[in-house]
């Protein structure tokens, strides 16, 4: 599971470790919420390793998957989480942040989903995070929406080329989650945004860290075992 220290990554991690799964996951900066993850960690039965990886680069994600490796033996499950977004009027956007954009979400899921495919065998699978924006477009994010729909042929034609090995690969696209990141707001900042994304969704309210978890853990579960190619909105939306 990559990208567990914070938001949508840390719910998914604690969710499969309360559940009673090994999990490895990864961060780029140290910090409480590190320090944080590995307490809550340590209150689940099962094992976990919280690496410093950056899955943007080869050798942090060569280094992620021998951990795995040696820890784990093999995997159940990859989940490609993190991700990297910062929003950009398409007339400024430059071609460092298209490419760190690129690099940070797709090239980076790629890399990690190579690298640990020896590990996956018949009844494992993938689940990529992309979002909700892929299908519905969003000003200011053409590089960000770019990348989250390449995900989505990506898994697709990641399900027919492993589907034959065994191995199920599908994606799960968040709308708005109500993370820390929003709480970074000044105060008003953030109400007006919960207010303006809860009044997108059907259900009239953001999603939860939570409601994301389920999804994954559902894919990855034996519940969905005819399940792949496919995606699942976790937005609230019609
Ligand atoms: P956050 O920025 O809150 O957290 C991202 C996590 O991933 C952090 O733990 C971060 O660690 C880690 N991370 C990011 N890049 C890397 C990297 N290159 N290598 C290792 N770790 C990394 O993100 P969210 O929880 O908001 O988003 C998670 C995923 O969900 C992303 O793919 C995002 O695009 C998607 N998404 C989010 C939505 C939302 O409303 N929040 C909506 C739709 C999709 P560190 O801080 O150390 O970099």
């Amino acid at each position: 599971m990559t990208g567990g220290s914070r938001g949508i990554g840390r719910g998914i991690v604690l969710a499969a470790a309360r559940a009673g799964a090994d999990v490895v996951t990864c961060y780029r900066t140290p910090g409480e919420a590190v320090a944080t993850l590995e307490e809550e960690l340590a209150g689940t039965p099962g094992k976990h390793q919280v690496l410093r990886a950056d899955v943007a680069d080869e050798a942090d994600v060569d280094r992620l998957a021998a951990a795995c490796e040696a820890s784990l033996g093999g995997l159940d499950a990859v989940v490609n989480n993190a991700g990297t977004f910062r929003p950009q009027p398409y007339d400024e956007l430059g071609p460092a942040e298209w490419a760190a954009t690129l690099q940070g979400n797709l090239t980076a899921t790629h890399l990690v989903t190579r690298r640990t495919l020896p590990l996956l065998g018949a009844g494992s699978s993938v689940v990529n995070i992309g979002s909700t924006v892929a299908f519905i477009g969003m000003a200011g994010g053409v590089h960000y929406t770019a990348v989250k729909s390449a995900l989505v042929g990506m898994t697709r034609s990641l399900a027919r080329e492993l589907g034959p090995r065994g191995i199920r690969v599908n994606t799960v696209s968040p709308g708005r989650i109500d993370t820390e990141a929003l709480d970074e707001l000044p105060v008003e900042e953030a109400e007006r945004q919960r207010a303006a994304f809860a009044s997108f969704s059907a259900l009239g309210r953001l999603g939860t860290v939570d409601d994301v978890a389920r999804a994954v853990l559902f894919l990855v579960s034996d519940h969905a075992t005819y399940v792949t190619g496919q995606n699942i909105h976790v937005d609230g939306c019609v």
